[in-house]
């Protein structure tokens, strides 16, 4: 049983499609989220003040499903609008606010985040980029990984040491840095399939107080919103919609006996992906205002990753292993690049081991999902 969007999520999806569908096939990306934003549909859930629309975190997971659905790179738009506008929105001054959010509410600026280093991943307590003081502001000074998008971004918001105190927790800041700064130098490094990732090196960058997003030292305490909606699984759940749904076109052009066989791993799948959806709907309708909880997007999270890389598997095992049946080639080639993509799902935004001691923590002292 597909689960049904409510009449102001359905009424979203359907002005996304009346905007996109008004630019023709295959609209130029930065048109794309350049009429969406006009719109105001690119961060409903932002007050309408910033260019939203006031509606609920929820709502904004409709449009994000939309958007992903018609093919658009939904991570440019989770990036930007969750991963650096939510910590400027909720704990951003009034003046970071009223600089970046309508920007970014527009659909023209793309913004990344440089929270990964090479020995900090799922560990983010483990970065060594650090800022010391100077004068009015700091100099920030580390290398940053796995950034995306960076050569097209502004701004990217940077966790950087700030201190090191007996915690570990303790002493780091988040701050906005001008990806135009002479001081920072960015690096591709390919990736096996799409857009490569951009090593960020960070040379003396000076930043001042108005970069600061929060306190100083407590930046730890933000990263939950930085990350709670890419854990969220709309952008895997998206992705594995459209595998699905490929996998489903390219069965669908063998003979009726091979369909047959394989038709129980297409429910299978199937059942997967519907599943991984309603729980990262129910994630989304659980957030209280613009924070996501922490278990609810671990397993939708988990769900969305496990789905999307069990129906690539039989993909490429029962689909890609025989000939071409489709006439065009079109649903092997999104198959092909699943299989690429797919193990990423495994760390990305959070190793899935992680959400997995988040979850099995939780079950430990008496809670499961709500
Ligand atoms: C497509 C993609 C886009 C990304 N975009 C960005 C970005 O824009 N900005 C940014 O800052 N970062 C980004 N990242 C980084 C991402 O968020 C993760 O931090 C990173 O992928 C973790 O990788 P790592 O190599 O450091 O792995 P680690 O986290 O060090 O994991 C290494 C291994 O240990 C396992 N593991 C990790 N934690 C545990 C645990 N608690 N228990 C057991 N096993 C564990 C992992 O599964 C993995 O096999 C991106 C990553 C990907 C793949």
């Amino acid at each position: 049983m597909r689960r049904e969007l409510e009449p102001g999520q359905a009424a979203l999806v359907a002005e996304v499609d009346e905007v996109l569908d008004a630019l023709g096939p295959d609209p130029d990306v930065h048109e794309a989220f350049a009429a969406l934003g006009e719109a105001r549909l690119i961060a409903v859930h932002y007050p309408a003040a910033y260019g939203g629309r006031d509606l609920s975190f929820a709502h904004h997971a409709a449009v994000s499903e939309r958007i992903g659905l018609r093919g658009l790179p939904d991570v440019a738009h989770l990036i930007t609008v969750q991963g650096v506008g939510c910590p400027i929105l909720v704990f951003g001054t009034d003046a970071q606010r009223g600089r970046w959010l309508p920007e970014i509410a527009s659909g023209r600026l793309l913004a990344s985040l440089l929270l990964s280093e090479r020995d900090a991943g799922s560990d983010l307590t483990r970065i060594t980029t650090r800022a010391r003081p100077d004068g009015d502001g700091w100099l920030i000074s580390g290398r940053k990984t796995w950034s995306l998008l960076t050569p097209w971004s502004r701004v990217a918001l940077c966790s950087v040491r700030t201190r090191r105190e007996s915690s570990r927790y303790d002493g780091i800041s988040l701050f906005l840095v001008d990806l135009a700064d002479p001081g920072v130098d960015i690096a591709p490094t390919p990736r096996a399939a799409g857009e490569p990732y951009y090593t960020v090196t960070l040379n003396d960058v000076r930043v001042t107080r108005d970069a600061l997003v929060g306190e100083e030292h407590k930046g730890w305490a933000l990263l939950p919103t930085v990350i709670g909606f890419e854990r969220g699984g709309f952008d895997y759940l998206t992705r594995a919609q459209s595998w699905l749904a490929a996998a489903g076109a390219e069965l669908a052009a063998l003979p009726a006996g091979e369909q047959e066989a394989q038709a129980a791993d297409l429910v299978r799948c199937e059942f997967l992906v519907e599943s991984a959806r309603a729980l990262a709907y129910h994630a989304a309708g659980t957030a209280d205002g613009l924070e996501t909880d922490e278990i609810d997007t671990a397993y939708a999270k988990l769900s969305s990753g496990l789905a999307a890389q069990a129906l690539t598997r039989w993909a490429t095992e029962e689909l890609l292993s025989r000939p071409a049946a489709g006439e065009d080639g079109r649903h092997r080639a999104v198959l092909r690049a699943a299989a690429a993509e797919a193990p990423e799902l495994t760390v990305s935004g959070g190793a899935q081991e992680l959400q997995l001691d988040l979850i099995a923590g939780e079950l430990m002292i008496g809670r499961s999902i709500r």
